[in-house]
C-alpha cells in the first residue's frame, strides 16, 4: 500500500496540493520549442530546473533532449540574470549552432523581474546573436498554470516570432497541435495528406522525438516545422486550433498580427472529435473526405459494436490535461462508459462547464475538478468512496491503481515506464481503434483474472 494514509473521508482542500496532476511550465515550454526544426531550447533560471525540465522529456520520449540553461547563482537570483543569458546565447550560438534559441523563463527569473525580451533586444544590439538566427521567447512562471499553459505560452512566442503578415494569400491552413505524441502530429499530418489538404502545423515533434537510431547523433533531427514554413502562416487561410488550452493563446495572436482567422476545436480524440476534425478540414480545405478514411471510420465503429457488451457500463476515473480528457471523455461516454472521476491539475474556468455538457445525459453526477487544488489525493479518494473498473492517466496513477487493484491505461504525460506513447497515436480513427484495444485488453484481461474456474471462457 503505497499510497496508504490517503483516506476515504473527503474534505475539501482549501490551500493544499498533495499529489500534483501536472507538471511545471518551462517543460510544456521546452516541449513546444522542440517542435521546431533546428531549435534549440533555453531555461532561463538555475541549472536544476533545466535538469528536471530535460529529464522529464528523456524519460517519457526516450530520446536525449537538449537544452541550454543560464546557471543561476546566488549573485544572479539577487542582481538578476541579465549577464548569464548573453553570456549563454553567446556560447549556444558559437557552440552548438541552432538556427532558433528558445528562452523559457522560470519561477526564479520570473520572481526577480527579469525582462527577457529586453536582454535578447540587447543580445541582437551587441552582436550575440548571428546574422540570421533567430531568438524568440515566452514568459512561463510555474507558479502558475501547469505544463499545458507553458506549452500554450510557447506556441505563443513561436508565432509572435515568425508569423508574418502579408497580402498574399495561400491556398493552405494552419494547424496549431495541442500537447499530443509525436506519433499523433505525424498522424494528424497524414489524415491532412489523404484528405488533399495543404497545411503547416506547428509544433511538429514527429521525426524529433520519436527519431529512427541510425547509430549517428544529431543534435537538430530533420523534424521541426522550418522557418519558412512558419513565416507563411500569415499568408493562410485559416488557422485550426486543436485543443484550446494549448492552441487558443497562439491562434487570437496569429488573428491579431497577420488577420488570420481561426476555428478552435478538439483535439481529434475518439469517434467524434475525429468526425470533426475530418468535417473542418473537408470544409475550410475544400476538399471530399477519401474513401480510406471513412472505411477507417467503419472499422472504429464495428470494434465498437462487437464489444460493446464489455464496455457497457463499465466506471472510469480520469486524470489528466483538458485537452485530452475532454474529447477522451466524450469517447467513453460514447462507448457506454461511465467516467465518474475527472481530475485535472490545469486551471481553466471552462473546464468543469465543458465536462459537465459533455457527461450531462450519461453521468449527472459526476465528480470532476481541475486547477491547483484538483489533486491526485482527491482521486484517489473518490476513487476510495465509488471504486472504479479502470483508471486512464499519466505513470503517477499507477501507485492508485495498485493500491486500488484497478486495471490501469497509461495515457498522457509523463509516462516514464512504458513505450509505444510516442509511437503509436491516439489521435484519428487509428487513435480511436487503438485505445478501444487498450481498453478492451484491459478490461478482458481482469476478467480473465477473476473469472472462476466455471466461468473461464476461451472465446469470450
Ligand atoms: S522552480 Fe519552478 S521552473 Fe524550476 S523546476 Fe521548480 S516549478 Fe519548474
Amino acid at each position: 500500500m503505497l499510497l496508504r494514509h490517503t483516506t476515504g473521508e473527503i474534505k475539501e482542500p482549501t490551500a493544499l496540493t498533495i499529489n500534483p496532476a501536472k507538471t511545471c511550465q518551462p517543460i510544456g515550454a521546452m516541449y513546444a520549442a522542440l517542435g521546431i526544426h533546428g531549435c534549440l531550447p533555453h531555461s532561463h533560471g538555475s541549472q536544476g530546473c533545466c535538469s528536471y525540465h530535460r529529464s522529464a522529456l528523456t524519460r517519457h520520449f526516450k530520446e536525449p533532449v537538449m537544452a541550454g540553461t543560464s546557471s543561476f547563482t546566488e549573485g544572479s537570483s539577487v542582481f538578476g540574470g541579465q549577464p548569464n543569458l548573453l553570456q549563454a546565447l553567446n556560447n549556444m550560438f558559437t557552440i552548438y549552432n541552432p538556427d532558433i534559441v528558445a528562452v523559457h523563463s522560470t519561477c526564479l527569473s520570473e520572481t526577480i523581474g527579469d525582462d527577457i525580451g529586453q536582454i535578447v533586444s540587447k543580445a541582437i544590439t551587441e552582436g550575440k546573436v548571428p546574422e540570421g538566427k533567430h531568438v524568440i521567447h515566452a514568459s512561463t512562471p510555474s507558479y502558475q498554470g501547469s505544463h499545458v499553459t507553458g506549452y500554450a505560452n510557447m506556441l505563443e512566442g513561436i508565432i509572435k516570432g515568425f508569423a508574418a503578415p502579408s497580402v498574399i494569400k495561400r491556398d493552405q491552413l494552419n494547424i496549431l497541435a495541442g500537447w499530443v505524441e509525436p506519433s499523433d502530429m505525424r498522424e494528424i499530418k497524414d489524415i491532412c495528406k489523404t484528405m488533399g489538404v495543404k497545411i503547416v502545423m506547428v509544433p511538429d515533434t514527429s521525426d524529433v522525438l520519436d527519431a529512427p537510431q541510425t547509430g549517428k547523433y544529431e543534435m537538430y533531427p530533420s523534424g521541426g516545422t522550418t522557418i519558412p514554413e512558419l513565416i507563411s502562416m500569415g499568408q493562410s487561410k485559416l488557422t485550426l486550433g486543436l485543443g484550446s488550452w494549448c492552441t487558443e493563446l497562439a491562434a487570437k495572436t496569429l488573428e491579431r498580427t497577420c488577420k488570420v482567422g481561426f476555428d478552435i476545436m478538439d483535439l481529434p480524440i475518439g469517434l467524434r472529435a475525429t468526425d470533426r476534425f475530418i468535417m473542418a478540414l473537408s470544409r475550410y480545405g475544400n476538399a471530399e473526405v477519401p474513401k480510406s478514411i471513412t472505411a477507417e471510420r467503419g472499422r472504429v465503429i464495428d470494434i465498437i459494436t462487437d464489444m460493446q457488451q464489455y464496455l457497457y457500463g463499465k466506471k472510469v476515473a480520469l486524470v489528466g490535461d483538458p485537452d485530452q480528457l475532454l474529447p477522451l471523455t466524450e469517447f467513453l461516454v460514447d462507448l457506454e462508459m461511465k467516467p465518474v472521476h475527472i481530475v485535472s491539475g490545469t486551471p481553466g474556468s471552462k473546464f468543469k462547464t465543458k465536462m459537465e455538457k459533455i457527461l450531462k445525459d450519461k453521468v449527472p453526477n459526476a465528480n470532476i475538478a481541475n486547477g491547483p487544488l484538483a489533486d491526485m489525493y482527491q482521486l484517489h479518494q473518490w476513487i476510495k468512496n465509488e471504486p472504479v473498473d479502470l483508471l486512464i492517466g499519466n505513470t503517477y496513477g499507477k501507485y492508485i491503481a495498485r493500491d486500488e487493484d484497478i486495471p490501469f491505461l497509461r495515457m498522457g504525460f509523463p509516462i516514464y515506464d512504458r513505450v509505444g506513447h510516442n509511437y503509436f497515436p491516439v489521435t484519428g480513427y487509428k487513435g480511436a481503434m487503438r485505445l478501444l484495444e487498450k481498453i478492451l485488453g484491459l478490461l478482458l484481461d481482469r476478467q480473465d483474472r477473476d473469472s472462476p474456474e466455471e466461468t473461464f471462457e476461451l472465446v469470450m
